[in-house]
Order: C-alpha cells, then structure tokens, then sequence
C-alpha cells in the first residue's frame, strides 16, 4: 500500500532534474503519472521507464506550459490517458540570468509565460475535475529568490515571487473544495539548471547555506511528497523552503 494508490499526477517538466525525481517519488508511493516535457522527448521516456519499472501507469504529453492551447491540452490528456486528475505539480521552469539593464523583454516574456503563467493555465484547467472530486493537491515549485530576490535573476525572481501570489489566491478560492494549493520553494539544487553557475557564484551561494551542501532533487521531492499527502491536508497557501537552511523568514 502506498500513500498515492489511485491517485493521478501531472508534473510539468517531468523529463529531467526535479521535476523527473518528483514523478519518480510519487510513482514509488502508488501514484499514476503524466509527464510533461516540451523538447526532449527521449529523457521523458527514460522517466516513464523508471515509473513503470515500480509498477504504475505513466503517460508523456508533450506540451509547452506557457501555450494556453497546449497547457490545456496537458491536463486533457492526462484525464484521457489515465482516468483523471487528482494532483497537479508546476515544476516547469525556465531561468534567464543577466542584469536587468541589459534583459531583453524576449526572454522576461520567456520566463514570466513559462514559470508564472505556465502555472496559471495548467490550473486554470485542472480546477474544474479536482472541484467536481472534492479533492486535488496543487504544489507549485518556486525558488527561495522569490522572497530574496537575487542581483541577476530579475526576471526568474519575479515569476517566482508571482507564482507564489497565485498560489495563496488560488488556495483562498478553493479552500473549501477539497484542493490545497502549497509551494515549495528550493534553493540551491545540483540540476542542469545550476550547471552553468560559474564556479564564483557557486560558492559564494553555497557559503549562504548553513548546511554547507546544496539540495538533491530528493530532498525537494520529499517535500513535494509531504504536501500531496493526507498528512498536509490542513496546509494551504503555504510554502516549504527546502534550502538547507538558506532562507529563514
Ligand atoms: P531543469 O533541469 O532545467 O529542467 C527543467 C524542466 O522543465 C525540463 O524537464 C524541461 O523540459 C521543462 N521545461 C522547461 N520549459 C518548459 C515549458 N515551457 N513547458 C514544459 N516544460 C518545460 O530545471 P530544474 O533545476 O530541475 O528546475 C525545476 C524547477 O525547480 C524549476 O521551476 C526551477 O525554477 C525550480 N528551481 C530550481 C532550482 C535549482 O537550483 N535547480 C532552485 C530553485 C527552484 P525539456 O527538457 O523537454 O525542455
């Protein structure tokens, strides 16, 4: 018995780095789950591979989040495909790293449509069938920059700190449906995100953090876990930082 038998999942961005250990982690306690990728569709096909290898049911949907046609289009699928939906994961996220004065709006757009908007869309779609269960579980995954914000992550800083509007709004809304709308924010994960992180910057980050380690992909799934249980049923609008200590308001 896991604590997600019968339960269906859709997480954004499922084809590598944490949205990939996310999936992972809620297929191995029971859950059936859709995995989103946008380009790389033979990493998606690895993810499902490992998820039917623990003996659950997977399906790929290919689709970009920031595209209201096809972010619809991704929760349809995932209701066609495996018979519903009862958790929705916004990992999806894209990051443009520069200083403001020298952005390009091609990639704040780029950004704000994939991480904040991406997210307003999925669940824009996904509300209707969670409220006609009574149950749903939406966790957004922003990034402890949203309350820091960061010199250089002008953009990634404020879709985060947005999607972390929209999720207290959203939780407000269907608090009394059976739906908790949580985030949780990471800080510093060895993903090929980070990968391009000068070896400068790197320190310096991990010098921020108290545990002197970054996060695994694990630790941020743990999290993500906890919240789609039974056991966070009574947390809404709420965020988790899993950051090792980094961010401590
Ligand atoms: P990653 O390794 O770069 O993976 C990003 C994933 O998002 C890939 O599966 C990619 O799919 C998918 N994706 C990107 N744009 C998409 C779009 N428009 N539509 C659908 N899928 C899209 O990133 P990560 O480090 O695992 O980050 C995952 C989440 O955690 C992001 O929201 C990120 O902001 C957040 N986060 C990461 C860190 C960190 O230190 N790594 C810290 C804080 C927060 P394709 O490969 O198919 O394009």
């Amino acid at each position: 018995m896991g604590r997600f038998d019968g339960r269906i999942a859709l997480v954004t961005g499922a084809s590598r780095g944490i949205g990939r250990a996310i999936a992972l982690r809620l297929a191995s306690e029971g859950a059936d789950i859709a995995v989103n990728f946008r380009s790389d569709r033979d990493a998606a096909a690895e993810t499902g591979r490992a998820i039917e290898d623990v003996g659950v049911r997977f399906t790929l949907v290919q689709g970009d989040v920031g595209r209201p046609d096809e972010a619809a289009g991704l929760v349809a699928s995932c209701i066609a495909d495996l018979g519903g939906i009862h958790m929705l994961i916004n990992n999806a996220g894209v990051s443009a790293d520069m200083l403001t004065m020298r952005l390009s709006e091609e990639d704040w757009d780029r950004v704000l449509d994939t991480d904040l908007k991406g997210a307003f869309l999925t669940t824009k779609a996904a509300l209707r069938p969670m409220i006609r269960q009574r149950w749903g579980r939406i966790i957004n995954i922003a990034s402890v920059v949203a309350y820091t914000g960061n010199a250089g992550q002008s953009s990634y800083a404020s879709a985060k700190a947005g999607l972390v509007g929209l999720t207290k709004s959203v939780a407000r809304e269907v608090a009394t449906r059976g739906i908790t709308v949580n985030v949780v924010a990471p800080g510093l994960v060895d993903t090929d995100m980070t990968d391009s992180l000068t070896d400068e910057i790197r320190t310096w980050m991990l010098n921020q953090v108290p545990m002197g380690r970054p996060g695994t992909v694990d630790d941020v799934a743990g999290a993500v876990a906890f919240l789609a249980s039974d056991d966070a049923a009574y947390m809404t609008g709420q965020t988790i930082k899993v950051d090792g200590g980094m961010v401590m308001f």
